[in-house]
């Protein structure tokens, strides 16, 4: 899922899968095991580390200093979403 590529793609390590979501180590604090939560259904995360915060992958962007062009969220029509750098047609 394109959600597990997002939060990849901006720094959060070894996303596993974990019961119903994924597990990685969190980008935003120094982690040493995987605090950082996703849902790949939806998008929303979780950081149950020292950040203690979550929300969707507009947050994390506002969080990250991401611009929020690079949330799949942002763009209604998801299919004409793009990485940056990514393989483009
Ligand atoms: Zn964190």
């Amino acid at each position: 899922m394109d959600y597990i590529k997002f939060y990849t793609r901006h720094g959060v390590k070894e996303l596993k899968r974990a019961g119903k979501g994924y597990m990685g180590i969190c980008p935003m604090h120094d982690d040493k095991e995987p605090s950082f939560s996703v849902d790949s259904r939806n998008g929303f995360w979780n950081c149950f580390g020292a950040c203690k915060k979550g929300g969707n992958t507009i947050t994390f962007c506002r969080t990250k200093g991401i611009d929020i062009k690079e949330s799949p969220d942002s763009d209604p029509h998801y299919s004409n979403y793009r990485y940056r750098g990514g393989a483009e047609k």
